[in-house]
């Protein structure tokens, strides 16, 4: 944990200890509901580069940041990714550096980004079933990223993290296999709602399901519920005594669910936004360019965190600037 006080609390008296930093819009795969049709950009794209990285990171730390996700886009497509993780894991206050991959690179990697100092890994399998992984991400790579997964528990990351987008009529019925998966496997599993974005209602609309499907068939087999802690993020976190792993629901369609928000993003281009579907981005970057700017970036982003809302809209199907997660970091 960061020993700085943490400063950044909003009106509504949460307190935000982790920022999910976007490296990159691009991506590789075509996951059915993010980038049906691939990635696009007409001009060339320009990132946040490795020094403003660093000023950005170095200034959130000071704020009482101590966790930091590098998400994307897919993360690993940048080749000085390694560089992001040093950096990020060795800013003073720092403690937990976690990145979510789509973990097509994970096999080949592991080790050098465990060896730059990144120790928690969230990585996205929608399916188990071969031929139903490559229908959704457009890839036909299950198993290497499986393999990815096992070499990243060899190497010995202290998190593993399985991210499953619940689908109506095409993963609905995986729970068992799911099950297999984390009964000798220190791997926790986490089935998210499928959520609405700027480009995917009529995707939505076919395959959106509620996550309470699991939950009673989890308690039905003796999975137990665990009690949330302050500040654990969005996941109800179930375990079962005859499993290894875990089971984990994210169910952002559910009532309360933001009351437990505790985290700010940053999109790949340096803005900032107060939440996943807001409609509101704060660019940063200007402040970003020396590091005797620090001071004025640090008032900016506590001045914008009063306008942070109590909640998203979405029920109301209000998805804020978002066209789809691969734009901001999901
Ligand atoms: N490319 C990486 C990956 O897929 O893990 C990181 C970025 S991706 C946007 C982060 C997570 O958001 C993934 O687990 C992905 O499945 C999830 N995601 C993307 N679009 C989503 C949506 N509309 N609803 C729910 N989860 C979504
Ligand atoms: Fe790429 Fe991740 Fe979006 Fe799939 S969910 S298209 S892997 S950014």
């Amino acid at each position: 944990m960061n020993s700085e006080p943490i400063t950044l609390v909003d009106n509504h008296d949460r307190a935000f200890p982790y920022l999910r930093l976007s490296v990159t819009d691009i991506c590789n795969f075509r996951c059915e509901y993010c980038l049906p049709d691939g990635y696009h950009c007409s001009s060339k794209p320009k990132f946040l580069t490795v020094p403003e990285i660093r000023r950005l990171v170095t200034a959130f730390a000071e704020l009482g940041v101590w966790k930091i996700r590098l998400t994307g886009g897919e993360p690993s497509v940048r080749k000085d990714f390694s560089d992001i993780i040093k950096l990020v894991s060795q800013t003073p206050g720092i403690s937990t550096t976690a990145f979510t991959t789509n973990g097509y690179r994970l096999k080949d990697n592991a080790q050098k980004w465990f060896d730059a100092g990144m120790r928690n890994l969230n990585v996205s399998i929608d399916s188990l079933n071969q031929t139903t992984f490559h229908k959704i991400t457009g890839h036909d790579r299950l198993n290497d990223v499986l393999a990815g997964v096992e070499k990243s528990l060899e190497v010995g990351f202290e998190s593993v993290k399985v991210n499953v987008v619940l689908l109506k009529g095409v993963n609905d019925t995986s729970l068992d296999q799911y099950l297999d998966f984390v009964k000798g496997r220190p791997i926790t599993v986490r089935f998210i709602e499928l959520m609405q974005t700027g480009d995917n209602l009529d995707y939505f609309r076919k395959r959106h399901l509620s996550a309470d499907v699991f939950r009673t068939k989890l308690i039905e087999q003796g999975w137990i519920e665990n009690i949330r802690l302050n500040g654990a993020g969005p996941a109800v976190n179930f375990t079962h005594p005859d499993y290894q792993g875990a089971i984990g629901l994210i169910a952002p369609y559910s009532k309360d669910f933001c009351l437990g928000c505790n985290r700010l993003r940053i999109t790949a281009t340096g803005d900032l936004r107060l939440c996943l579907f807001g409609n509101i981005g704060i660019p940063l970057r200007d402040l970003l360019q020396s590091d005797g700017q620090k001071q004025q970036l640090q008032a900016r982003v506590k001045k914008q965190l009063n306008y942070k809302k109590s909640s998203h809209f979405l029920a109301q199907g209000e998805t804020g600037l978002i066209p789809n997660l691969s734009s901001t970091g999901g």
